[in-house]
């Protein structure tokens, strides 16, 4: 096994599968039965998700509603695919815990490091909510910083692409994708891999990323594993 404790970065989008709103079944079921594999192998599962697939801050200001109050509602929103992702989880027969970054006792316990730490060493997959529980940041952001909280090994981005291009893959058909690029040439190229704050905290913390295709049934056990496949990103 390549990696003991990983953190596992869903977009929200990807939940919606082909809806364009809301949570696709199918979907949340095949990421649960794919995380649910590495667990089974003894893998340490912490999970940060993000919101798209119902808010977004930046969509707020279009409505009138200000940026802060839309990041908050964005945060929730995390918290919702969250519940859902936790429910799957369980349905698979994983122990799971959904922490938040902000406090909501009722659904969720309210982060706390050496807590988190504890639960994965118990084998409990471990959601993270509310991204960072601050405005004006990402789910990136919170993946990157959480993931360095809980000293994982690494941060896998699991998006629909396979990799990291030089250039957009799904409009140029000449685009290559790079097997592994150090974090200055991703500056340097100007490459979309994460938002700025999340690649850079990553960076300054030598915590390498995997950019992969979640889609792809069993690829993050072969990533555990230790196959390379996708993107990685490190010194
Ligand atoms: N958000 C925030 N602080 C955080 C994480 C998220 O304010 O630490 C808000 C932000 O408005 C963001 C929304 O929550 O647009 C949903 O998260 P994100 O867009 O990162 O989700 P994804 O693109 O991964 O679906």
């Amino acid at each position: 096994m390549k990696y003991k404790r990983i953190l596992l970065k869903l977009s929200g989008e990807a939940l919606m599968g082909s809806q364009n709103y809301g949570i696709d079944s199918e979907r949340l079921s095949m990421y649960s039965n794919e995380i649910s594999k590495v667990v089974n192998k003894g893998i340490q599962v912490a999970v940060v998700i993000g919101g798209g697939n119902i808010f977004r801050g930046m969509q707020a200001e279009k409505t009138g509603i200000d940026r802060v109050q839309g990041d908050y509602m964005g945060m929730l929103a995390t918290v919702i695919n969250g519940m859902a992702l936790q429910g799957s989880l369980e349905a698979h027969g994983i122990y799971t815990r959904l922490m938040s970054g902000i406090k909501m006792d009722q659904i969720c316990e309210p982060f706390i490091r050496r807590r988190a730490v504890r639960h994965l060493e118990k084998n409990r997959v471990v959601i993270f909510g509310a991204g960072t529980g601050n405005p004006y940041f990402t789910t990136d952001s919170a993946a990157s910083l959480r993931a360095i909280e809980i000293e994982a090994d690494v941060v896998l981005k699991g998006t629909r692409v396979d990799g990291v291009y030089n250039a957009d893959p799904e409009k140029n058909p000449d685009a290559t994708r790079f097997s592994s690029i150090s974090y200055e040439e991703v500056y340097q190229k100007d490459l979309k891999v994460m938002d700025m704050t999340a690649f850079t905290l990553c960076k300054e913390n030598d915590l390498p990323i995997i950019v992969f295709d979640m889609n792809t049934p069993g690829n993050l056990q072969r990533i555990v594993m230790g196959e390379e496949i996708g993107t990685l990103i490190s010194m």
